[in-house]
Formats: C-alpha cells, sequence, structure tokens
C-alpha cells in the first residue's frame, strides 16, 4: 500500500509543514482583521459623534442668539420706560398747552413701540423654551456618545499596538515554519494565499472541494487518495488532502473523528430499531454491503 511508502511518508511530512504554516497563517489573519477593522469601527463611532456634536453646537449657537436678543429687548424696554417715565413728569411740569400737546405726542409714541417689543420678546422666549427643549433631548446622546468615543479610543490604540506586537512575533513563526517546506511547494502555499480568501490549505472527506464545493475529477480524486504528491483543486487552485492524511499528525483529531463517527453511526442504528420497515431483511442485507465497503476503505477503492 502506497500508506508505507517513503513518498507517503515525505508527502505527510510536507502536509505536517503546511498545516504548521497555516496555522501562523490563521493568527497572522485574525490579527490583521483587528488592525483593520478596529480603526474603521471606531471611525464610525466617531463619525456618529461628530455629527451628534455639530447638532448640538448648532443649538447652542441659536441659543446664543435668542438670549442675545432677549438681553437687546430687555435693555429696550428698560430704556423706554425710563424714557416714559421721563416724560410723564415733563407732562406735570409743563407751562403751555402747546408743550403739553407736544409731550402727550411723544409719550403716545413710546407706548406705540412698546406693543410691538413686547410681541418680539414672546416669540424670542417661546423660540428659546423649544431650543433648550432640543438641546436636553440631544444632550444625553452626546455624552453618552462622547463617554464611548473616549473609551474606545483608548482600547483601540492598545489594542492596535497589541495586535502590532502579536504580527512581529508571528512573522518570526512564519519564517521558521517555511523554511523546511520545499520551495516549489512553499511558493504553490504563498501563491493562493495572497490571491485566495483563506485557508490556503484544505482536507476533503468527499470527492468534493469543501472551499469551493466543486467535484473533483475522479482521476484528480484517486491520486489525492494515493497521498503522494500535493495536489490543487482544479477549480479554486486550494491546495487539498485526503481528511485522513490531513489529520496524519494529529492522533485527537483523530480520535474525535472516529468517536463522531461511531456517535452517528449509533444513532443510524437506534433510528433503524425504532422503525422497523417491512423491508426490513432487503435493507439489512443492503446496510451489511455498505458496512463492508466502508471497512475496505477509501484508499482501496482507490486503486
Ligand atoms: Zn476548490
Amino acid at each position: 500500500m502506497s500508506q508505507t511508502t517513503d513518498n507517503h511518508e515525505y508527502y505527510l511530512s510536507q502536509i505536517h509543514q503546511l498545516k504548521q504554516l497555516q496555522k501562523v497563517d490563521d493568527q497572522i489573519y485574525e490579527v490583521k482583521k483587528v488592525l483593520e477593522f478596529a480603526p474603521s469601527e471606531f471611525k464610525e463611532l466617531q463619525d456618529n459623534f461628530t455629527k451628534v456634536e455639530m447638532q448640538r453646537n448648532h443649538i447652542n449657537d441659536k441659543i446664543s442668539h435668542l438670549r442675545d436678543q432677549e438681553s437687546r429687548i430687555n435693555r429696550e424696554m428698560e430704556e423706554e420706560k425710563a424714557r416714559l417715565k421721563k416724560s410723564k413728569n415733563k407732562l406735570m411740569a409743563t407751562g403751555s398747552e402747546k408743550e403739553f400737546h407736544a409731550v402727550s405726542r411723544e409719550i403716545d409714541n413710546i407706548e406705540k413701540l412698546s406693543q410691538p417689543r413686547e410681541d418680539e420678546r414672546i416669540a424670542v422666549l417661546d423660540e428659546l423654551k423649544t431650543q433648550l427643549e432640543q438641546l436636553s433631548g440631544i444632550e444625553e446622546q452626546y455624552i453618552d456618545l462622547k463617554t464611548q468615543v473616549e473609551a474606545r479610543k483608548a482600547t483601540m490604540e492598545s489594542q492596535i499596538k497589541e495586535a502590532e506586537a502579536k504580527l512581529a512575533e508571528l512573522s518570526v513563526q512564519r519564517e521558521a515554519c517555511s523554511k523546511d517546506i520545499p520551495l516549489p511547494i512553499f511558493q504553490r502555499y504563498e501563491f493562493i494565499r495572497v490571491r485566495l480568501e483563506h485557508p490556503v490549505i484544505v482536507p476533503l472527506a468527499e470527492g468534493i472541494c469543501p472551499s469551493c464545493h466543486i467535484a473533483v475529477p475522479p482521476q484528480t480524486f484517486n491520486e489525492l487518495l494515493r497521498g503522494e504528491h500535493i495536489l490543487s483543486c482544479p477549480n479554486c487552485q486550494r491546495l487539498i488532502v485526503w481528511r485522513d492524511d490531513y489529520l496524519a499528525d494529529d492522533p485527537e483529531a483523530q480520535k474525535a473523528l472516529a468517536e463522531e463517527q461511531e456517535r452517528l453511526r449509533a444513532a443510524e442504528a437506534a433510528e433503524a430499531e425504532r422503525e422497523p420497515e417491512p423491508e426490513e431483511e432487503f435493507e439489512a442485507e443492503e446496510e451489511a454491503e455498505e458496512e463492508a465497503e466502508a471497512e475496505d476503505g477509501p484508499r482501496l477503492g482507490a486503486e
């Protein structure tokens, strides 16, 4: 069997090296995601804050303008009151009828101005009330976002620092992992890594590529089962490896897989027992055939 040949052993050692490299690349991939997403996430938050801050500034500008108007009106009203008082005193002291009429007209004029001024004052106070209500409505949101921005900024900065340190460490690990991989294989790995979405090397449990979900041609699949050369998916170009070879360096994963398969078999058996079919005998025969096939293993089936 090919399993025992030097070729197969060499093949498995290459798979092992590629998997080690991919493990490092998995981590690099995650770290880069942090480096890529943290700033854009922060920017989104900050943009939200800026928008609310601008609204708030706009309302505050209006309020300050209205307050200016209010004090101008108050000042004018005070001045009118003083003028009116002065005129009324003058009226008391008038000596002639002509002078009396002149002062009366003056008083009339002052009083005529006071009504529109009072109306203006009411309008300004009304608008001021509206704007103050709007301000208090936005204030809570403003403070909340401001707190979030400050907190996020601090965590993001430490997150980025941490990610950059991790990335430097991983690139040293990557160097160490890749130095034993034969150059042509490493170059193929790199070719895929920079062009395709993660990951580069994928295990096949059946004749279908798990990344692009396209069936691998039977001839390629048979070659894959022989396990002597690193093959590529004819469609997506990722490096494909038969699942058992992929797990050859990982006894724990092999054990977990065997347990999972056993669990499925037991569940199927329990299901069959619960609902006996009329054609039970025929089905049992079929199952026995399937089991015999499974025991032979796919590697034999490939030859
Ligand atoms: Zn594929």
